[in-house]
């Protein structure tokens, strides 16, 4: 049994600065820069599906068969370059790689090119085209998918992660390697059911620990155990949406495969009817910097121990965001924030300044906000370089563990109470060791921002005191009536709770 592998990941955020170019694809970020061959599978002790794949493939002694894989950090479209380019990539490794009996491929989902508003169902197309109707295709999904209809059609099988911080990326591959071997096995053709939810859910409301969808997700585990007439549901993959993409497929779905369509029928409008149920739940209180920054201050004079954590949603890097913008650091600064850190700042002529300058040096200048997103300005202050690292560090908590992060030259700044940890290479804070490399023990700290949506909750929810979310500027919109959709799908509403058209 051989087994074709790729893997292309982007999340592409329309209304973000900043597009996803074949460079974005080429630096040696988290994903290692565009590999093709032995280089892709050679680390599978790391939290990622094609990993969790791989793993249980080669316990049924399958042959896998390594294509090419690439990933960007979240951006606006992926060029046309740089989809053709990597599109082609795979295209032509699985030609040269025939025969095979069946393809795996780990995709994001909500992937937007230039010239196609569903990058991964054109993929999927031509992967189709090479390998004809009958051979087996089975995918990985990011929770955060906007899945087509086309996407369904074209693949037997279709595993979505089920957590929100994303704990379970290896395990997803892994569901989908046990789908495959049943398939092999001869399971029956399965019927499919899609149902499209008509709000879309702001990424904040979507965390997997809290309700609703903690409730959501537990019925979809029942039902995979269930029976329905004598038909068995064999997977039910639900996507809660990536809400920052223009595009027709943009919304939440619910797919279930089973052994008949009654049963695949019955189970998804199930599974539609709780999201409707649930939908004024899914809407996450946001704080206003400076309201955020009293509260953080208040609650950490309180009792307790651990940091206040106030999430910088609208900027976060793994959103689309520069992770540059500064309305919550002058917050900080204007209330005098006491043993605060905020991590990160994206501005590497900043560290480079102050990798010449060295550690002591005081530096008069200009932090962040130097891609000017809604008229901000850098933050100009006194600002004493404490500390210098080379960004390079491995992930150890429940999502990141075994992540190679490359955050470039680092800087630990400060001014007043209030230190800022400044990065080089564009990146998300979700784990302890991003801020360790600092120097800075997370847990020792009263008030900690973090540019995060919601990955942070995985390894630093359990240290802190509090959570807060935060409006500040940043293009990973947290209230979709702040922007202008053109392409939604007629009678799709922006934010749950709205009224209907
Ligand atoms: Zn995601």
């Amino acid at each position: 049994m051989r087994v074709a592998l790729a893997f292309f990941f982007h999340e592409t955020n329309t209304f973000a600065p900043a597009k996803g170019d074949l460079e974005a694809f080429r630096v040696a970020g988290a994903f290692g820069g565009i590999k093709r061959g032995a280089d892709l599978i050679r680390n599978t002790d790391i939290n990622m599906p094609y990993a969790g794949f791989v793993n249980e493939a080669r316990s049924y002694g399958w042959d896998i068969v390594p294509l090419t894989g690439a990933g960007a950090v979240p951006s606006a479209q992926v060029t046309e370059e740089a989809f053709e380019t990597i599109a082609g990539m795979i295209v032509e490794d699985l030609r040269a790689a025939l025969p095979v009996d069946a393809v795996y491929l780990d995709l994001h989902g909500a992937m937007v090119a230039e010239t196609f508003d569903d990058g991964e169902g054109e993929l999927l197309r031509r992967v189709r085209q090479v390998v004809g109707p009958k051979m087996p295709i089975v995918i990985s999904l990011d929770f955060h998918a906007n899945v087509s209809r086309e996407m369904v059609e074209l693949c037997d099988g279709m595993f979505i992660y089920r957590t929100y911080p994303h704990v379970d990326l290896a395990l997803t591959g892994q569901r989908a390697a046990r789908h495959l071997k049943k398939l092999v096995d001869g399971l029956p053709r399965q019927a499919k059911a899609i149902r499209e939810i008509d709000f879309l859910i702001p990424a904040a409301g979507q965390a997997t620990a809290t309700e609703p969808l903690k409730s959501i997700y537990a019925r979809a585990s029942d039902l995979e155990r269930a029976t329905i007439g004598n038909a068995r549901i064999s997977t039910i993959a639900v996507a809660p949406c990536f809400p920052l993409a223009d595009v027709p497929m943009c919304r939440p779905t619910i797919t279930v495969y089973a052994d008949s369509q009654g049963a695949a029928d019955a189970a998804a409008d199930e599974m539609a009817a709780l999201f409707e149920m649930s939908e004024s739940r899914f809407v996450q209180e946001l704080w206003e910097p400076r309201a955020a920054v009293r509260e953080a201050m208040r609650l950490a004079e309180s009792p307790g121990s651990g940091p206040v954590v106030l999430a910088d949603t609208q900027d976060n890097p793994g959103g689309g965001g520069n992770g540059d913008t500064v309305g919550l650091l002058r917050a900080l600064i204007e209330a005098k924030a006491q043993n605060a850190l905020l991590a990160h700042i994206w501005d590497p002529d900043v560290a480079a300044t102050a990798h010449d300058a060295g550690v002591g040096a005081v530096l008069h200048l200009g932090l962040g906000a130097k891609t000017g997103w809604a008229g901000e300005t850098p933050v100009v202050a006194d600002w004493l370089v404490e500390q210098l690292n080379d960004g390079d560090t491995r992930g150890s908590g429940p999502m990141a563990k075994g992540w190679h992060f490359k955050m470039g030259r680092c800087a630990l700044l400060c001014h007043g109470g209030v230190r800022v940890a400044v990065i080089s290479g564009k990146g998300q804070c979700l784990d302890q060791e991003q801020v360790r490399i600092f120097g800075v023990e997370p847990r020792a700290l009263s008030v900690l921002a973090l540019k995060s949506t919601v990955h942070y909750r995985a390894d630093f929810e359990p240290l802190a005191r509090a959570v807060l979310v935060v409006k500040s500027p940043g293009p990973v919109f947290a209230d979709h009536r702040d922007l202008t959709y053109r392409k939604l799908k007629p009678g799709m509403r922006v934010m749950p709770g709205t009224p209907r058209a």
